[in-house]
Order: C-alpha cells, then structure tokens, then sequence
C-alpha cells in the first residue's frame, strides 16, 4: 500500500494557491490567508468513493528556483500544481517560467502529472490570460501528464473540486496504472434469475410510488 499522495502547490505570491487548497480540502473560503513560507495540509478526502489520503505542500512563490531544498523535495513529489491568477499577466509569465524549470530539473526522470490552472475566474471582466485552448503556448510537456483548467476558488466549489479531482485520477493512474475508478454495481438490473427474483426485484423498485408520500 502506497502512502499519501503528495502534490506540490507553485505559482506567484497573491494567485490564490492557499485559497484554492483549503476550498478543495474543507469547501470553505476565508478571503484573507496568513502568508507564509511553506505550509503543509494533510486531509483524507473521498475520491471516486474511495478514500485517498492527500498532502499539500503549499510553498511561497518567491524564487522557487533558487532554493535547492525545493529541489530535493519536488523530485519526492507525486504531482505538481502550478497557479496563476487570470487577471495577472506576470503570474502567467512565473507560472510559464516555473514549468520550464521543471522540466529542465527533472530531465531524465519520468514525467509527473502537471496541472497547470489558472484561478479567479469570477473576475472574468479583468482577464487578460486568454483562457485554455485560445492561447497555445509551446509547451514542451508530455501531453499525457499535463491538464490546464480554469476555476474559482472564490465562488466555484464544484469547479474546484472537479479538476483537483481529474488531476488526483491521473496521478493515481500514474502511480498504479491497473487502477481504475471503481464501477457502480446496479444490484437491481444484475443476475435476476429465477421469476421470483425478477417479482421481487421490481416491486422494490416500485415500492416507492405506492408510499405514502408523508413517509418520504
Ligand atoms: P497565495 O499567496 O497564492 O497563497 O494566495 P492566497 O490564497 O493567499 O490569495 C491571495 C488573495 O487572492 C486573497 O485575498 C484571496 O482572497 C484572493 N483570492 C484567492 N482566490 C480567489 C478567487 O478565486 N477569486 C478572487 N476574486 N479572489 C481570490
Ligand atoms: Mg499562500
């Protein structure tokens, strides 16, 4: 059994990082988040109906580079989030210049899954980060390891949780490619046998219209 998945949290101070990581982890917004240098969130959340237990690492956007610690603990990383705000150019430019860097330090090692994600969305009226598939940069990725969505950590709870959802999958399908997310199983429509499975099985399925509607 593998430990926690380990995702590290990059991008330009103010883009919304710590926002985006305490909406996922607990659905609130809190609008003001102490700064700090490095913060670590460690949360089991329900993936797919399974239970995946998750650690944030959330470092402060100054010089990422420069520090070789962040170095040594990336390459220990299962994924990597990079954020940047859509109404803030430069962090679009630091988000670009951070993936570059990656890629120059991990080479040769094999690619990680990358979510590149552009945050405050609510305040669409300021963009000017053209959105995802408008704008082409030459990314130089493995195309298989690397999502680029939009959100709102503000006012898209869903939003939030649907792509860090779609990014934990494709760090789980990387780290154990036999894994797949589990299939609902409809006990009602499978093996109903015998005639009197089949009676049995639609009068539960009815069952429901026949109640008094004060029971629901
Ligand atoms: P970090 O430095 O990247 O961790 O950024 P924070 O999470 O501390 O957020 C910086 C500021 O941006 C705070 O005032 C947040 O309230 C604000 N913020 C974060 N996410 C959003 C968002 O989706 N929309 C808007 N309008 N503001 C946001
Ligand atoms: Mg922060």
């Amino acid at each position: 059994m593998k430990g926690p998945i380990h995702i590290v949290v990059l991008g330009k101070e103010g883009v919304g990082k710590t926002a985006l990581v305490v909406r996922f982890l607990t659905k609130r917004y809190l609008s003001e988040y102490a700064q700090t240098d490095e913060a670590i969130y460690e949360r089991n959340v329900s993936v797919d109906e399974r239970n995946t237990a998750l650690r944030f690492t959330d470092i402060s956007g100054k010089d990422v580079e420069r520090r070789a610690a962040n170095k040594e603990m990336i390459s220990k990383m299962d994924g990597i989030i990079v954020v940047y705000s859509i109404i803030d150019r430069h962090s679009f430019d630091v988000a670009k210049n951070i993936i570059s860097w990656l890629q120059r330090e991990r080479r040769p090692a094999p690619p990680i899954p990358l979510l590149l994600l552009g945050n405050k969305c609510d305040l669409g009226h300021r963009r000017v980060v053209e959105s995802p598939g408008l704008d082409s940069p030459d990314w130089q990725t493995d195309s298989d390891c690397f999502l680029r969505f939009e959100c709102s950590a503000c006012d898209d709870v869903d939003g939030v949780d649907e792509v860090f959802t779609k990014f934990i999958r494709k760090i789980q399908e990387k780290r154990d490619p036999s894994s797949k997310p589990p299939r609902k199983v409809n006990h009602h429509s499978s093996g109903l046998g015998s005639p009197t499975q089949l009676r049995a099985a639609i009068r539960r399925r009815f069952s429901v219209f026949n109640r008094d509607r004060t029971t629901f």
